[in-house]
């Protein structure tokens, strides 16, 4: 199907969408053998505003490095051969029967990606409950917002990031940023904090790195790695002790509070200090700023006045450095208490929210590639949601699967007795980005049949059977749901290179080759308005959105702009309080591992670094480990110097970055290449399965003394990959 396109201010632009982070900027799109990116204006969330891989991103466009041809690997030469589609597909469907026909329907596993457009996320939900008929399918959004997702389902009834525009930061009077640096993950938001503290707002920025975010903060506190939630613990503490709780709120809108009142009796800023390693003065001072009435605050946007007069608006809001933990739901389960206790959830200007990471963090979430869910949020072990969801595409309720494995637990199942032999990938670059990668490598190595569908030759396609290559960005039509809830549309603006496919092409064409009892549409339009209907009556329901909509109203947010003002999502109406305790990273510092590793982003790079490592127009410098000037004075390192980093999982070595930002017991190394992730903990969250990518117990030495090391303890030295 053919799309009537939004022309621009400069003739023959597509207004689409950044193929990049969860805030979805607007651009405009021109020229279509070579593609220029403008500014969008009149988009909302960015206001023409882009980061560096925004103008960069038509640099994916025609790359030498773009794959064209189907490709399969003979696994005794390691050769790849390019074959026609019909005999990669045909070669694909005859490995699923094969491994279905040996291990069952579950034998065969599918693995989605949080850059999936909608209709994407839905298709390979259904193609994987209909067409496979596996339990087998979850993605690698598992690994980013799951943590968030789940306290707020616990706490609100619902999930969605933000539940309000991302602009209503400014008309908060304190925001209290936990584990974000969106200076740098997604700069343009960063107006959002300038503009709040020219009115006198103020910002507090949470996170063991002084980072670009941190820069902008009137308090920047910087924690020992996995110690948010103690920090959670001591502020409301200090709320309670002031007298600062919303008592009628807490009352009227909530349940759970005396519990947790009890539990935050102990934690008094001293014992914060000990924990977080953060003065208890700074910990008063955070309280205090929470619950000391707005001197210079000025009206904003005509916001409506509110009864806080008296008291500051305060809004919380996470991200990753928060949540990927294996104490990550708890932890966001603690801000999101200290939120509730000010009685600010609902209030506008103030509340909770969770910036999402990755393109389509909110809606792939919500629409089926989870492994316990089904299009709309709903619940796959709900009677009534198979009910429906099955009446729409077709079958009976009975022939769906019940839940599957969370997303690391199926990669450290493949190969194994009684897990999947086959797996599909769809969008997601899985050597680079899963926790203990080794292992999870040595896990995609003993499978019978790995197909990865990428539009380059990434690190997991490389040591795949077969290699589909497929359309990406704007040479294709869909819907993301950004950070905010807001359904957009990402536009075709660019013709693909010939001999490639959408990823809705290869799900519909081999279900067909599976004898698929119902078809499945592949035009984007059909495919959304099937997800609409899918998804009707649903926590997240999509069923009166439409692309004209979304065109006309520059996005449409599900369940409305702003959520919970008058009542929570759970039956009577209320949040629920959960009384948490402070647990620490699964993996603490020892005599051979002493010092905290934490990972993230840079400005110039993107997640694994598929799309953005191959863009010329962006830096790419490489992975780098931070280290502080003591830490770096004991290991005798200056920057450019090599440095080795261990854990228990395995080890890399990288240039030295000595800075200042970091404390003294952390190094920090992003994760966009292979090495990081070789490190990381695989411990999961026990309600999200989220990994605990934030922090493990390292080793750092100087290259220089490695041979010596080494040397003189190779039998207690667990590290055995290069
Ligand atoms: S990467 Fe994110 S912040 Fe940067 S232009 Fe794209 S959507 Fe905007």
């Amino acid at each position: 199907m053919t799309h009537a396109l939004t022309s621009g201010p400069s003739s023959g632009s597509t207004a689409t969408h950044c193929p990049y982070c969860s805030l979805q900027c607007g651009m405009r799109l021109s020229g279509r053998r070579t593609p220029e990116v403008s500014a969008w204006e009149e988009f909302p969330v960015n206001e023409g505003a882009l980061c560096r891989k925004g103008w960069s991103a038509a640099g994916l466009y025609g790359g030498r490095e773009r794959l064209t041809s189907p490709l399969v690997r003979d696994r005794e030469t390691g050769e790849w051969s390019a074959v026609s589609w019909d005999d990669a597909l045909a070669r694909v469907a005859d490995g699923i029967r094969a491994a279905q026909a040996d291990g069952g329907p579950d034998a065969v596993a599918v693995f989605g990606g949080g850059g999936l457009t909608n209709e994407k996320a839905y298709s390979l939900g259904k193609f994987a409950r209909v067409a496979l008929g596996t339990s087998q399918i979850d993605y690698n959004g598992r690994w980013c917002m799951s943590s968030a997702a789940s306290a707020g389902i616990r706490a609100f009834g619902l999930d969605r990031g933000l539940p309000f525009p991302l602009a209503d930061v400014e008309e908060t009077d304190v925001l209290v940023l936990v584990g974000s640096n969106l200076a740098e993950t997604m700069p343009p938001a960063a107006r959002h904090l300038d503009r709040l503290r020219a009115r006198g707002g103020k910002v507090v920025v949470i996170d063991p790195r002084r980072t670009p975010t941190g820069d902008r903060a009137d308090l920047a506190l910087q924690p020992v790695p996995g110690t948010d939630l103690a920090l959670a613990l001591g502020v409301l503490h200090l709320l309670v002790a002031s007298g600062s709780v919303d008592a009628d709120y807490l009352a009227s809108r909530t349940s759970g509070w005396p519990a947790v009142q009890d539990s935050v009796a102990a934690w008094w800023p001293e014992r914060v200090e000990r924990v977080t390693g953060i003065d208890a003065s700074e910990v008063r001072e955070l309280a205090a700023l929470l619950s000391t009435p707005p001197s210079s605050v000025v009206e904003v946007r005509g916001a409506p006045a509110t009864s806080l007069e008296t008291r500051p608006k305060v809004m919380v809001l996470t991200a990753r450095g928060a949540e990927q933990h294996s104490t990550g739901s708890d932890t966001v389960l603690a801000w999101i208490n200290v939120a509730l206790a000010l009685g600010m959830v609902g209030v506008r200007g103030g509340g909770y929210g969770c910036l999402t990471g990755q393109g389509n963090g909110q809606g792939g979430r919500e629409h089926g590639q989870k492994a316990d869910q089904l299009p709309g949020y709903r619940r796959i072990d709900d009677p009534a949601a198979r009910a429906h969801v099955a009446g729409v595409w077709g079958v009976e309720p009975d022939s769906l699967p019940g839940p599957g494995r969370s997303a690391y637990e199926l990669l450290d199942a493949l190969g194994t007795d009684g897990g999947p032999s086959a797996m599909l990938v769809f969008g997601s670059n899985i050597v680079v980005s899963a926790p203990n990668a080794t292992h999870i490598t040595s896990r995609l190595e003993a499978l019978d049949l790995l197909v990865v569908c990428d539009m380059v030759m990434s690190e997991t396609a490389a040591i795949a059977d077969v290699v589909l290559p497929v359309t990406q960005w704007a040479e294709e039509t869909g819907t993301m749901t950004n950070l905010e809830g807001r359904v957009i549309l990402r536009q075709k603006a660019l013709t693909p290179p010939s001999g490639v496919r959408s990823d809705l092409d290869v799900i519909a064409d081999l279900a067909a080759l599976l004898d698929s009892p119902v078809p499945f549409a592949t035009a984007p339009e059909e495919v959304f308005a099937e997800l609409g209907r899918a998804s009707e009556g649903g926590p997240a329901d999509y069923s009166t959105i439409t692309y004209g909509r979304i065109r006309d109203e520059k996005g449409v947010f599900w369940g409305g702009e702003r959520l919970f003002a008058s009542s929570f999502n759970h039956a009577d109406g209320r949040a629920r309080m959960y009384a948490v305790e402070h647990r620490g990273a699964a993996e603490q510092p020892d005599a051979d591992y002493p010092i905290h590793l934490t990972t993230g982003r840079v400005l110039a790079q993107y997640q694994s670094g598929a799309q953005t490592r191959r863009t010329r127009a962006l830096p790419d410098e490489g992975p780098f480990v931070e280290v502080h000037p003591l830490l770096a004075g004991r290991l005798g390192v200056a920057t450019g110097e090599p440095v080795r980093v261990s854990t228990r999982r395995g080890t890399m070595t990288a240039p030295a970055r000595v800075v200042t930002t970091i404390r003294p017991d952390t190094v920090f190394i992003p994760f966009h290449w292979v090495g990081a992730n070789r490190l990381t903990n695989d411990a999961l969250d026990p309600a999200s399965r989220m990994p605990e990518f934030k922090v493990c117990a390292a080793s750092v030495t100087a290259v220089g003394s490695l041979v010596e090391e080494v040397a003189q303890r190779p039998s207690r030295d667990p590290v055995t990959h290069g």
